[in-house]
């Protein structure tokens, strides 16, 4: 393709993708595509000769587009939001137009300063102190792996520079609250500690972690020989947006030596909010923080922000410096490949760039208030319904509740709850997640979608109550 086919191309492209957004309110949410519909749609060899752009838009319409669920439709309630910004997306083509690789600082010195830049305005942006730098991720996930390695060398002593946790010796635990999100656990798994070296800690009846409880592990496992090693404490739990006892957490992580990381992968967003910020009181104290862009703030996916205190001990832990990558010019500058696992890094920064510039803080901090608005309108007509309960506090945007019909209960009504969602999400008027808490099937309604408005919010209410009747 030359680069005025690309740029015909390109056109059609972006006109496709401005009127698929403006139209995405009249699509059904949920994909009610079948198992192997998509794949029957393409041919089954590769096309030797170049085929038309005009047969590709065909297959994006009749075949792709109902082949996904809409997380950037108004009416979708589901998981957490990942909508993502028109003007974020505008830095996600740059950055896949100008194609720079970070492998070095020398190999695309702007690729490695406006990083710098972005995270720090973000950091600004949610008050956190200049104690903190930052670093993107591709995900959440990906962050607390680094975390939970940075963790494990921090207590035994570099371990990864002889025997690593081959040496044997006292295991090395990880804490978390049986609310933390499965990419918790995998990230303790993937870092050697071991499912028995994993300790869920209960919770209050705000599903935060139990700091007597985490104390009292603490001190049972230092008993029998055990390193406390980690503590994960969650800012905005995924069932229901929990938020774990941060300031409490860091006193026992000091007194018991163990590494603590934050989970703020959703609610960091919320943090630009200065009235939210209690809600994570204490943060200032942890080692590492994990918040994604892509989740609230707006960032197109992907975009996970992995905030330090000590980028000397995360490069000593990440680095690798083999001849083929030094270069003159790399005194006084950022590796960014040292600051996580990926040595080949995307421009992402231009997305968080472009959402910044063109949206501007103050817009950003109006569309969080609004989803607020929108989760407490919500909670407060589902309260007022009979039959109808919210079964969790809501600190921020996820309604959790549940429909009861008197003399259901017990796996009937589970049942139900699972039945009247699914009926929900197949009308493809909206699309919600079902969940289990304190064994009990609810639904979660999470706001969060970019274009969502009060009316849809209103539509589906009448939906959920149209699906149980
Ligand atoms: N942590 C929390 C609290 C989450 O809600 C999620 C995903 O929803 C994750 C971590 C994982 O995020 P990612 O998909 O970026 O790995």
């Amino acid at each position: 393709m030359t680069p005025e086919e690309f740029r015909h191309a390109g056109h059609e492209v972006v006109d496709w993708i401005a009127d698929f957004r403006a139209t995405l309110e009249s699509r059904p949410v949920m994909a009610r595509t079948a198992p192997g519909e998509v794949a029957r749609a393409f041919p089954t060899t590769p096309p030797e000769q170049p085929q038309s752009l005009e047969a590709l838009f065909a297959t994006l319409d009749a075949t792709i587009v109902p082949g996904v669920t809409h997380f950037g439709h108004p009416r979708f309630f589901g998981f957490f939001p990942t909508g993502g910004s028109l003007s974020s997306m505008l830095g996600d083509f740059m950055s896949t137009g100008i194609g720079a690789l970070g492998l070095t600082w020398q190999s695309a010195p702007a690729l490695t300063e406006v990083e710098e830049v972005t995270t720090d305005w973000v950091r600004q942006m949610v008050g956190l102190s200049a104690a903190w730098r930052g670093v993107i991720q591709d995900t959440a996930s990906t962050a607390t792996l680094v975390a939970l390695v940075c963790a494990r060398e921090r207590t035994s002593g570099f371990a990864l520079t002889g025997e690593g946790l081959q040496r044997g010796g006292s295991p090395l635990v990880v804490y978390v609250s049986e609310q933390s999100h499965s990419s918790v656990l995998k990230a303790a798994l993937v870092a050697g500690f071991g499912r028995a070296h994993v300790r869920e800690i209960g919770v209050d009846a705000s599903y935060a972690m139990r700091p007597e409880a985490l104390d009292r592990a603490m001190r049972e496992d230092q008993a029998r020989g055990w390193t406390p090693c980690a503590v994960v404490a969650t800012s905005g739990s995924t069932t229901c947006t929990a938020f774990d006892p941060i300031d409490a957490i860091a006193t026992l992580c000091v007194e018991h030596g163990a590494w603590l990381h934050v989970d703020a992968a959703m609610a960091g967003s919320a943090m630009v909010l200065e009235e939210c910020r209690p809600l994570w009181a204490g943060v200032e104290r942890a080692d590492s923080i994990v918040l994604n862009p892509h989740k609230w703030l707006g960032a197109i996916f992907d975009c996970s922000l992995y905030l330090v205190r000590d980028p000397e001990h995360l490069v000593r832990v990440m680095s690798t410096n083999p001849a083929y990558l030094q270069s003159t010019a790399a005194t006084g500058v950022t590796t960014y490949r040292d600051w996580g696992i990926a040595l080949g890094r995307r421009f992402r920064a231009l997305k968080l760039w472009t959402l910044i510039h063109l949206d501007g803080v103050e817009s950003i901090r109006a569309r969080i208030r609004r989803d607020l608005d929108h989760a407490r309108w919500l909670a407060g007509v589902v309260a007022a319904t009979p039959g109808w309960r919210v079964v969790a506090p809501v600190p921020l945007q996820t309604v959790c509740v549940r429909h009861e019909p008197p003399g259901l209960q017990g796996e009937a009504l589970d049942a139900h709850t699972r039945a009247w969602c699914d009926r929900v999400n197949a009308s493809g008027v909206a699309y919600l997640t079902a969940a289990v808490l304190d064994g009990r099937w609810m639904v979660r309604v999470a706001m969060g979608a970019p274009t969502t408005e009060r009316r849809h919010v209103e539509e589906t209410w009448r939906a959920m109550q149209d699906a149980v009747a």
